[in-house]
C-alpha cells in the first residue's frame, strides 16, 4: 500500500496558489494557465495521486519509461510527449499522446504526420524554439522558425498549436518576453493550418515568471514531486 504523498500535495498547493496568484497580478481575468506535471523518473503512484488532485496534464520526457508506465496511469489525464523525440521513435507513441511539445526539425513534423496520417488522427505539435541559441539545447533557433513553421502548416495530418521552450538558466524573464512575442507576431500572420493557442514554458525555477510573460502551459517536476535522483 502507498502512503499518500503528502509533500507532494503540499507542493501542488503552494504552486497553483502562486499560478493563480501571477495570473491575478499580471494577466487577463479569462487567461488559463495549465499546470502540467512532468513525470520523469517518477512513479506511476505517485503520479496518479496527483492526477487524483486534479492534474490533468501529464508531460513525458523518454519515450520507454511512458511506454512502461502509461496502462497504470489513471486514464483521467491527457498525455504530452515533451522530451526529444528521435523520428524512429514517433510510432511508439502517435495512438496515445494528444499533443507533442518538442518538433523541433521539418524532418520530425513529416514523419509525425505521416503516421497521424496512418493512424487516422491529426495530432497536435508545437514547435520548439531554441530561445537562447544554444548549442546544448535542440529547437529552431529564431531566426529558423519562420521556415519550420510554413513548412508544417504544409501538413495536413499535424495542426501546429503553439511554441515551446526552455529557455537560458538565469534572465528567463528576458527569453520568454521574446517567446511570447514571436507568439504574437506568428498569430497575427494568420497562416493556413497554424494557430498560435499554446505557449508551453516555464518549469519549476521560473514558472511564476513564464505566467507573467504569458506562458499558458508551465511543465513542473521536480517543484511538485520532489528532486530527481
Ligand atoms: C524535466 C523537464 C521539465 C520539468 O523540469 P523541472 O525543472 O523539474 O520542473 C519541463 N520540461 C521539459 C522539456 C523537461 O524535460
Amino acid at each position: 500500500m502507498m502512503i499518500m504523498n503528502n509533500a507532494v500535495l503540499e507542493n501542488l498547493k503552494r504552486i497553483r496558489y502562486e499560478i493563480a496568484e501571477a495570473k491575478a497580478k499580471y494577466r487577463k481575468d479569462t487567461d488559463e494557465v495549465e499546470l502540467m506535471a512532468v513525470t520523469k523518473t517518477v512513479p506511476y503512484d505517485i503520479v496518479n495521486e496527483v492526477i487524483d488532485e486534479g492534474v490533468t496534464l501529464l508531460g513525458e520526457n523518454r519515450v520507454q519509461e511512458y511506454l512502461d508506465k502509461r496502462e497504470f496511469y489513471n486514464k483521467s489525464a491527457e498525455i504530452h510527449f515533451i522530451g526529444h523525440l528521435q523520428t524512429n521513435k514517433v510510432k511508439y507513441i502517435i495512438s496515445s499522446v494528444k499533443c507533442i511539445h518538442s518538433v523541433s526539425s521539418i524532418r520530425l513534423a513529416e514523419e509525425i504526420d505521416r503516421l497521424a496520417g496512418k493512424n487516422g488522427i491529426v495530432m497536435k505539435v508545437l514547435a520548439e524554439v531554441n530561445i537562447g541559441r544554444e548549442e546544448s539545447k535542440s529547437g529552431a533557433a529564431p531566426e529558423e522558425l519562420e521556415e519550420l513553421i510554413y513548412g508544417m502548416s504544409e501538413l495536413k495530418n499535424i495542426k501546429l498549436s503553439g511554441l515551446m521552450t526552455i529557455p537560458p538558466v538565469g534572465n528567463s524573464e528576458k527569453y520568454f518576453d521574446e517567446m511570447y512575442r514571436l507568439f504574437r507576431d506568428i498569430g497575427s500572420k494568420k497562416i493556413e493550418n497554424v494557430s498560435m493557442d499554446i505557449l508551453s514554458m516555464g518549469m519549476s525555477a521560473d514558472y511564476v515568471e513564464a505566467v507573467k510573460h504569458g506562458s499558458n502551459i508551465v511543465r513542473i517536476g521536480s517543484a511538485l514531486f520532489g528532486a530527481r535522483k
